[in-house]
């Protein structure tokens, strides 16, 4: 799946993951590791379940990673201090399986590098696992983004005193 759509799901994990309110209660930084660790995880896992299940690519590649990386640096640094471990680790887990099986080979053919390309290790990259669509139509994978997208709005929704405490400026 594209990358926008694997970010876009980290927004959701993240405000799932994250109880702002007790975060900004603690003395100590180990709720915010926890929640960093258990995104990053969550985070694969998403992963694995955006791409197998049925799935276009809207957005074309070069434009994809692009957004993808403006988008990482917006929400990290758009994240009060206090939360950003956390939004780092889990937009990074959402993209870990693609950056592990398919940035050596993207990077030899946009920079004319050799590096080894050896067999992927995420099972959602392999030909049987993966629900990526390549001929007849993109109905159902339209679908499924608008869910994704509509599932993360509620969760922000739902969880808005906790967004509001990530994002507020100072200390
Ligand atoms: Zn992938």
């Amino acid at each position: 799946m594209n990358v926008l759509f694997h970010l876009t799901s980290a927004i959701g994990l993240a405000v799932l993951l994250t109880d702002a309110k007790s975060i900004t209660r603690s003395q100590t930084v180990r709720p915010v590791l926890v929640t960093g660790i258990l995104g990053f995880a969550a985070g694969i896992i998403s992963h694995g379940a955006l791409d197998y299940i049925p799935h276009c690519y809207p957005v074309n590649a070069k434009a994809d990673a692009v957004t993808g990386l403006l988008l990482m640096l917006f929400l990290t640094v758009k994240t009060n201090r206090k939360f950003r471990f956390i939004t780092v680790a889990t937009l990074l887990g959402t993209v870990f399986p693609d950056l592990a099986d398919l940035a050596p080979a993207i990077l030899n053919k946009q920079l004319d590098l050799n590096l080894p390309i050896v067999e992927k290790v995420f099972p959602w990259h392999w030909k049987e696992y993966s629900g990526s669509i390549y001929q007849n139509s993109c109905n159902i994978s339209t679908l499924n983004h608008l869910l994704l997208g509509a599932s993360v709005i509620i969760v922000c929704w739902c969880r808005r005193a906790d967004v509001v405490e990530m994002i507020k400026r100072g200390r």
